[in-house]
């Protein structure tokens, strides 16, 4: 599952689109502030992210300023209420991807943030391919190809077949290669807000994936590694 954070201090707007982009199958994370989102960026990596410019405190250009200066490379749209040009220029030059004016549509804002995405995720897979040409390690698991658009998992030439969930939790902890997710952060994140779901349920799904990368590939199980008494992480090559 793909998450979005939304940093807007309307909370009727955070509302229309947190229930459009649930609806289709998104996981909404949400900001009030510049401040609350940078404290979120520091836990959760969401893979698009949507910036109102009017904000309090830091505005929303000061915001992608710092998301930029801190490395984050995501997608960002950002929401304008002016509907003025300087805006959109100043927001694009300081990273944004794109731009809403508002009032916008909830629908539309949904069909630029599935755009984005897949734009997203068909330069990380030329990012791997280039790299890959070039000798250098792939940013994903040698061996371990995600396609993330086809929702396909190979490793090497043999095809991986998951279940859903297998796939989202695989899927997420390889987008961001050796980084420890907690149980909670995980259910978060892939099984969403939905449920009261035991944190043993993401033990299982692991336990399962790794059973299936084993049947395969005894060294693509070793990548999926257990940080005891923290969560688990995708070594990035096999220890
Ligand atoms: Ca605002």
């Amino acid at each position: 599952m793909q998450t979005v954070l939304i940093v807007e201090d309307e909370p009727a707007i955070v509302a229309a689109v947190r229930e459009r982009l649930e609806r289709e199958g998104f996981a909404v994370l949400a900001a009030a502030s510049g401040e609350a989102a940078l404290n979120a960026l520091a836990e959760a990596r969401p893979d698009l992210l949507l910036v109102d410019v009017g904000l309090p405190g830091i505005d929303g250009f000061e915001l992608l300023r710092r998301v930029r200066a801190r490395g984050l490379d995501m997608p960002v749209i950002i929401l304008t209420a002016r509907g003025d040009e300087i805006d959109r220029v100043v927001g694009l030059e300081l990273g944004a991807d794109d731009y809403v004016v508002k009032p916008f549509s909830v629908r539309e804002l949904a069909a630029r943030v599935r755009a984005l995405l897949r734009r997203a995720a068909g330069v990380a897979s030329l990012r791997a391919q280039v790299a890959a040409a070039q000798g250098e390690a792939p940013p994903a698991p040698a061996g371990l190809m995600i396609d993330p658009a086809r929702r396909r998992v190979t490793i090497g030439d043999a095809p991986l077949e998951l279940r859903p969930r297998e796939f989202d939790l695989l899927a997420l902890l390889a987008r961001h290669p050796g980084q420890v997710f907690s149980r909670e952060a995980l259910l978060r994140q892939v099984w969403g807000h939905e449920g009261y779901l035991d944190a043993r349920t993401v033990d299982v799904h692991i336990r399962r994936l790794r059973a299936r990368l084993a049947a395969i590939d005894p060294a693509a199980a070793e990548l999926l590694q257990t940080e005891w008494g923290v969560g688990y992480r995708l070594a990035e090559r096999s220890p």
